[in-house]
């Protein structure tokens, strides 16, 4: 995984299109000197920075677009009552103006099996959701099935573009709306009673949080491996009270390791390693700040940490030594970490 850009970059919204009532879409431009760093797998999102009523608000969207058609890269925003800067790019992005972004990130990505592809999309959850499917589409034979829930007909974004996904798929794309106008929230036994014959597929869940529970659930009565589930989870988790134990810890020195130089940082009780790494006026990459995104994740080349909440990294990227520097607490007496790896 290339991490050595963490640099902002202006970028130019080139069009905007109206999804629904409170979603829009904005087409962004990369200009030639930004290809390579704005090169991104479907499924995975953006940093957008803005400035709004003087406060610097940083928030995450994923792409809609596919890289493996002839999509022009897009995202897909959708209005949260209240919220700053979905309304903020709602009201106020136009065609011309420029927005700053990092580079795409993100492990919600289109995995290489064989399997079927399970999707289960809520509300604004279809973004990355939409982009793993018309890339799955493009460059597998798998079958696809999306099972998509909002509460109306009038919040189904990208109801044309899925029918007409669905009608060139030769029969490989089946769709599932569930409104819960009409049905209620769905439940664990209906999503088992959706997967039907494909519990051996890959699940792909991106939604309120509610609605990813209870698909969860649904697995889970199933018998579907944690192996088989792609979670991307678009709300913001308070964190959880720090371990037990923690203010034991005997921490000295946390090593950081940024752009091929080496930074030894003197620990103090409490921080996180990317808190340490900030406090040393180091620069590395973060976004969310809630263990989320995966932007901050680096690597333990040494030592012990403690994740506070992890929302991001795979079992197997935990066992393999990732953290996700926002929410890892140092537990032993050196640390090293590397955010080159
Ligand atoms: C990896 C990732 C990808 C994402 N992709 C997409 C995407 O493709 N499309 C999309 O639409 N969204 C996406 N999101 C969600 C997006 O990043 C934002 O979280 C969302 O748009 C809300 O941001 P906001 O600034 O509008 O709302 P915020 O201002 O963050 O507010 C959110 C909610 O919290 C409430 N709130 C805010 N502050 C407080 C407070 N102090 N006390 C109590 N309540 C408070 C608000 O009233 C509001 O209801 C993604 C998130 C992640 C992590």
């Amino acid at each position: 995984m290339e991490l050595h850009d963490h640099e902002y970059h202006d970028l130019t919204v080139v069009d905007v299109i109206d999804e629904t009532p409170d979603t829009r879409s904005f087409v962004l431009e990369i200009p030639p000197a930004l290809h390579e760093a704005f090169t991104y797998a479907a499924g995975q999102f953006c940093t957008f920075r803005a400035t709004i009523e003087d406060e610097s608000v940083v928030r995450c969207y994923s792409m809609s677009s596919s890289p493996d058609t002839d999509d022009p890269f897009t995202t897909t925003v959708k209005r949260v009552p209240d919220g700053l800067m979905s309304n903020w790019m709602n009201d106020t992005l136009e065609s011309g103006d420029s927005i700053e972004v990092l580079r795409p990130t993100g492990l919600f990505v289109l995995h290489e099996h064989d399997r079927p592809v399970v999707a289960f999309a809520g509300g604004s959850g279809i973004t990355p959701v939409i982009s793993i499917i018309k890339s799955a589409l493009a460059t597998t034979d798998r079958r696809i099935v999306l099972v998509y829930a909002n509460r109306g007909p009038e919040a189904v974004i990208f109801a044309d573009e899925l029918e007409r996904l669905r009608g060139a798929s030769g029969g490989r794309l089946s769709l599932h709306h569930h409104l819960d106008s009409e049905l209620g929230f769905l439940d664990a036994a209906q999503c088992a009673a959706l997967v039907g014959d494909v519990s051996f597929a890959d699940f792909y869940i991106c939604g309120p949080g509610p609605y990813m529970d209870t698909v969860e659930a649904g697995l889970a009565m199933l018998g579907v491996e944690s192996s088989q589930v792609f979670i991307e989870r678009f709300v913001v988790q308070v964190p959880t009270a720090a371990p037990a134990g923690r203010e034991d810890a005997v921490t000295e020195s946390v090593v950081i390791k940024l752009e091929q130089q080496e930074t030894t940082v003197r620990y103090e009780a409490g921080d996180t390693i990317l808190d340490t790494a900030r406090r040393s006026g180091l620069r590395p990459p973060f976004s969310c700040e809630q263990g989320n995104c995966a932007t901050c994740m680096a690597h333990l080349d040494e030592g012990t940490a403690t994740m506070r909440v992890n929302n991001a990294l795979s079992p197997d990227e935990v066992d393999s030594g990732w953290v996700l520097t926002c929410q890892a607490l140092p537990s032993s007496a050196k640390v090293v970490v590397d955010y080159d790896a």
